[in-house]
């Protein structure tokens, strides 16, 4: 193969269909709030398995929205991962409330529950609002388990999904669990940018089942405003409308539902290609002294063997992570680093957290890194990768 032709990390896949799919938007009577909003929040949420999903601007409004319609305010402290897109502890920041970092699971890399369970059972009931916990990487977090503890403590949950729709795991009856299906957490988020599942360029999503939380975050991504009769505190006629809560314009275009409705439709062969690519660099990578694997969550393996983890990414742990970072580029291919942990952001060390305070997502840090995990990654590129990464570890 050419070996200069350059491998990203990710990457999105535009078809001909695509295509097609947004020109006809364009040449349609609606470029934003027509009918293929409506069309592609029914298919995703059909798709997740949820009962309503409201379609928005970013996977970042996504949070946002959430954290409004659960009123976290300046009184309230969330749980989330240092193992993340720092967006999903931000949605906290936003409203102002107070983000607390738990450390991750060494094995995972999710949000570790026992560390959790401490935190929330240090403290008075009331004390903790809600937890965020994230599909690290596309690996399944135990919603079930999760739940349970929430329940217990009085908290809500937003399901970060971003880096999971299709992904599943095992409930404690042997039903699957898709992510984002809205039976454990209150709320779930997806992003539709270029490198994840499904593109659209700029995009999100929210599902749930609470028809409440369906309602407010409606109004929410639109002003505030309602025209819903049934909602209205008066009524002057044909245009009447209500601004009832301070809301923002976080909408998506039609045009950009009508990408993301034709990806959709091609999402389960996407996702089965990324769970192919996975098992060739479990296989290549399996017996290579020096390379370390992140763990599937274990609720995510099926009896038959199936996986629920969605492979978002694909990510290795090395001793020399900046080394094979620095060959790999060398031969054109770029890999990435997921995540700095959140807490050590300049922004979040003015709030109070320092390096050292979450051991584990801190290591994690020091060695992971996210090889090309995308479904037009050809088996020849692959085998490239996988060649150059032995390479570089054979001779360290
Ligand atoms: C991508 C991502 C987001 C934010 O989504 P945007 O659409 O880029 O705003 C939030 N959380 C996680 C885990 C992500 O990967």
């Amino acid at each position: 193969m050419a070996e200069q032709q350059p491998i990203p990390y990710g990457r999105q896949h535009i078809t001909e269909a695509d295509i097609a799919a947004v020109v006809e938007t364009l040449r349609s009577d609606f470029l934003t709030q027509g009918p293929k909003v409506a069309a592609f929040e029914e298919a995703f949420a059909s798709y997740v398995g949820a009962r309503y999903a409201v379609a928005v601007a970013n996977g970042t409004a996504a949070l946002h929205l959430c954290a409004l319609a659960l009123e976290v305010n300046e009184h309230s402290r969330v749980i989330t991962t240092p193992i993340t897109f720092v967006a999903s502890a931000n949605c906290i920041r936003y409203c102002g409330g107070t983000v607390e970092f738990a450390d991750v699971d060494p094995a995972t890399i999710l949000l570790d529950i026992n560390h959790v369970r401490r935190l929330v059972e240090s403290k008075p009931k009331g004390y903790y609002s809600g937890i965020i916990p994230v599909d690290f990487g596309g690996n399944p977090v135990n919603l079930q388990e999760l739940r349970e503890l929430a329940d217990a403590h009085n908290l809500w949950i937003i399901e970060d999904a971003c880096h999971a729709p299709g992904g599943y795991f095992y409930d404690s009856h042997g039903e699957k669990q898709l992510c984002g299906n809205g039976n454990y957490a209150d709320l779930a988020i997806f992003s539709f940018h270029p490198v994840k599942h499904i593109a659209t360029g700029e995009g999100g999503m929210i599902t749930t089942n609470n028809e409440a939380l369906y309602q407010k975050l409606l109004r929410y991504r639109t002003h505030g405003i309602t025209k819903d009769p049934a909602h209205l505190h008066e009524n002057h006629g044909g245009w009447y409308m209500e601004m009832q809560d301070l809301g923002y314009n976080y909408r998506i275009s039609d045009i950009l539902c009508a990408l993301g409705l034709s990806q959709l439709q091609r999402a389960d062969a996407g996702l089965a290609r990324r769970r192919g690519i996975a098992k060739v660099y479990e296989q290549a990578f399996k017996e290579v002294p020096g390379i370390q694997e992140v763990a599937t969550a274990p609720a995510a393996i099926g009896a038959s063997g199936d996986t629920g983890h969605a492979y978002h990414l694909f990510i290795i742990r090395v001793q020399d992570r900046k080394g094979l970072y620095d060959f790999l580029r060398q031969h054109h291919i770029f890999a990435q680093v997921h995540y700095i942990p959140a807490h050590t952001m300049p922004y979040y060390r003015n709030l109070g957290y320092q390096k050292g305070d979450f051991p584990v997502a801190e290591h994690f840090y020091s060695e992971c890194l996210s090889l090309p995990m995308y479904p037009s990654l050809t088996a020849e590129e692959q085998q490239y990768v996988i060649e150059k990464v032995k390479e570089f570890v054979a001779h360290v």
